[in-house]
């Protein structure tokens, strides 16, 4: 499943690859990847003729807005774009193709054929869903500390399962909410309404800093056709604890631990990100 900084290296890829094209038409292979409008031949019918404007993102969710309408686009697990020339021979698994005028064609390949496409009037895709329930961009001004300390309060769920709630902040899955806690030195099962105010900020900052490094790690690599990993293997150096089960912590030597919260595998150091303290204030 890719997570933000994967959506928003293929946000700029495809930025740098589609933007000013003008489709000529479009063709749908696999009708169930359209999930509005309902005829998926509507949807070839009133995507003729437009041009790309801008690749826009909403936490995992891509933005392809147009003279006049937006594509919501979700990856899912294996969902891939890729520009070729339109004499290139079409591969398996290729299940819609944007004609261009200028005889390129970006074609959308799913393996696992979860990904979604919905259609919308310019801004209409905020008010509905998949988009409607979506919690704070952790990459854009607005979320702040003070907004971070506002969404915890008060919330008795695990640290954890809170981060990967997307309708708090969107965009943080399993990887790098492992990773933050890491850095922020936060057990994943403690409390999240119970956590110090230095907790919170170091927590703010490492949520910031893990999104932001991978994705100018990935940001650097322009390439013809990006999945949802962008390009596997691609923020796997950055990783200080995730995938690292029985390594050594960098910090403190002890092996990583990896264990399920909130349903999810979840690699943390006992040592480093101290267990919460059950029962104490209960028995008195
Ligand atoms: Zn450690």
């Amino acid at each position: 499943m890719p997570e933000l900084p994967e959506v928003e290296t293929v946000r700029r890829t495809l930025s740098e690859l589609i933007v000013g094209k003008r489709i000529k038409s479009v063709t749908v292979s696999l009708p169930r990847i359209i999930q509005k409008p309902t005829d998926y031949k509507q949807f070839e019918l009133e995507l003729m003729d437009r041009h790309i404007v801008e690749i826009g993102r909403r936490g995992k969710f891509l933005r392809i807005v147009m003279n006049d309408l937006v594509l919501v686009s979700h990856l899912r697990m294996e969902g891939r774009y890729g520009l070729y020339h339109s004499d290139e021979p079409v591969e398996k698994h290729t299940h819609v193709i944007f004609h261009f005028d200028d005889g390129t064609e970006l074609r959308y390949k799913d393996v696992r054929q979860f990904g979604t496409m919905h259609l919308f009037a310019p801004g209409e895709e905020f008010t509905i869903n998949p988009l409607k329930k979506l919690g704070v961009e952790p990459l854009d001004p607005t979320f702040t500390l003070d907004v971070f300390k506002q969404l915890t309060t008060g919330k008795q769920t695990k640290i954890k399962p809170f981060l990967l709630n997307q309708s708090y902040i969107v965009g943080l899955g399993n990887i790098y909410v492992d990773e933050a806690l890491f850095r922020a030195g936060i057990h994943p099962e403690q409390i999240t309404g119970k956590l110090e105010n230095d907790q919170l900020q170091r927590l703010f900052e490492a949520i910031v800093s893990t999104l932001n490094e991978a994705v100018n790690a990935g940001g650097s690599s322009i390439k013809s056709y990006v999945n949802g990993q962008g390009e596997m293997g691609m923020f796997q150096h950055l990783l200080k604890i995730y995938g690292r089960k029985d390594e050594p912590c960098i910090h403190c030597g002890a092996p990583v631990q990896k264990t399920v919260v909130g349903g999810r595998g979840t690699h943390y150091c006992a040592q480093c990100q101290a267990a919460p303290m059950v029962g104490l204030g209960e028995a008195q």
